[in-house]
């Protein structure tokens, strides 16, 4: 640290995000991205025409972007604001709606990131646990008195909380924003989109980085009402108007558009997901309900620690966190079939080592 930081960021600890090897030494099971390629559309549209004009700054409105959002979504354009990942969206929304005395509430085993924003913008927090088989309890929201932030469903744990509960959260806080992320939701979860016409509170995140399979693009977005996007569209114009570039633009639309191979690529995920979550459970692992892409899952005998180390050892890489609660399991990004059966196989010899 130099002397001139910021004396209140002295104590800020920033997020860890996973590993990221560049060669291709590991199964990379650790960040939750996707084993397939973009949609084929992705690669025709970042033609040499669009790469020849990078000399140009992208469009600030992100027209071709938003645009194909809202069509899926079945939404105004005015009421998607795409961002720089999702990440940038929630930057967003703790800048324009956690200030003065509003602060920010979310779990205490959650998205990493909320408690890191938080801190970045010396907000006041309420973390709020999840009850001892990782739900979230919808009353210990209510009236929350704070931007609520809810990743659904949530992180690390995979576990996802059903419309009904969560509209009981929207209705049980109507003078603060609740922000539903929603990085997970395509893979078995139910999306809140279809209460924006009735929640005026509510704020929608999702990101092209799971289930659209473009983690390298840095593409998220926020769905609203025209209200609230218009408050993070401010905070983007205060930041950043070309935040994102012109090939992410091409791309993010290429993907959006491209709604079978989207299906495809989602549904074999989940398929796989099934399988893998039996697979462990016959090895003993006691494995979280999952719909996400991803299993939070614990081995038996030997702690989640000691399991992630000895996976690395074997060149499979999965996302062990050192925190209160959750030390014994790890979470298992779900890959291709082949890398599962790569990680099946290592657990075994694994299990078999340390019998
Ligand atoms: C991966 C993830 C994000 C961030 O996604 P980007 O769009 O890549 O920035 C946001 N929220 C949760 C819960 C995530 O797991």
């Amino acid at each position: 640290m130099s002397r001139f930081l910021s004396r209140r960021f002295a104590s800020l600890a920033p997020y860890t995000p996973g590993e990221q090897p560049q060669g291709m030494e590991y199964v990379k099971l650790n960040t939750n991205e996707s084993p397939y390629p973009p949609a084929p559309g992705v690669i025709a549209a970042l033609s040499a025409a669009e790469v020849s004009r990078l000399n140009l700054y992208s469009d600030p409105q992100t027209k071709a972007l938003t645009n194909a959002i809202a069509k899926r979504y079945g939404l105004f354009p005015a009421q998607v604001l795409p961002g720089n990942g999702s990440d940038e969206i929630l930057v967003f929304c703790f800048e324009a709606f956690c200030g003065e005395d509003a602060g920010a509430c979310f779990a205490d085993l959650t998205y990493g990131f909320y408690e890191v924003y938080a801190r970045l913008f010396c907000l006041e927090t309420k973390v709020i646990a999840l009850s001892e088989r990782f739900t979230i309890e919808p009353e210990a929201y209510f009236n929350a008195g704070k931007t609520v932030f809810i990743a659904n469903p949530n992180a690390p744990t995979g576990v996802f909380l059903a419309l009904g509960e969560l509209e009981e959260i929207l209705k049980h806080n109507r003078e603060n924003v609740v922000v539903i992320d929603e990085a997970y939701v395509d893979f078995g979860g139910e999306s809140a989109v279809s209460l924006l016409a009735r929640y005026e509170n509510l704020l929608v995140v999702q990101t092209f980085s799971k289930s659209r399979n473009l983690a390298g693009a840095r593409l998220g977005f926020a769905m609203g009402s025209e209200q609230l996007i218009g408050d993070l569209m401010k905070m983007k114009f205060s930041f950043n108007p070309y935040n994102i570039n012109r090939l992410s633009i091409l791309a993010g639309a290429a993907a959006m558009e491209d709604g079978a191979y989207f299906e495809a690529c989602t549904k074999k995920i989940m398929q796989t997901r099934e399988a893998v979550a039996v697979s462990l459970e016959e090895r003993g692992f006691f494995v979280l309900p999952s719909r996400a892409n991803f299993v939070f899952a614990a081995p038996k005998r030997i702690g989640g620690e000691a399991y992630y180390k000895k996976l690395k050892e074997k060149g499979v890489l999965v996302r062990w966190f050192d925190r209160d609660r959750i030390r014994d399991f790890v979470r298992i990004t779900i890959g291709s079939d082949a890398q599962m059966k790569t990680l099946l196989n290592a657990t075994d010899q694994i299990l078999e080592e340390t019998k």
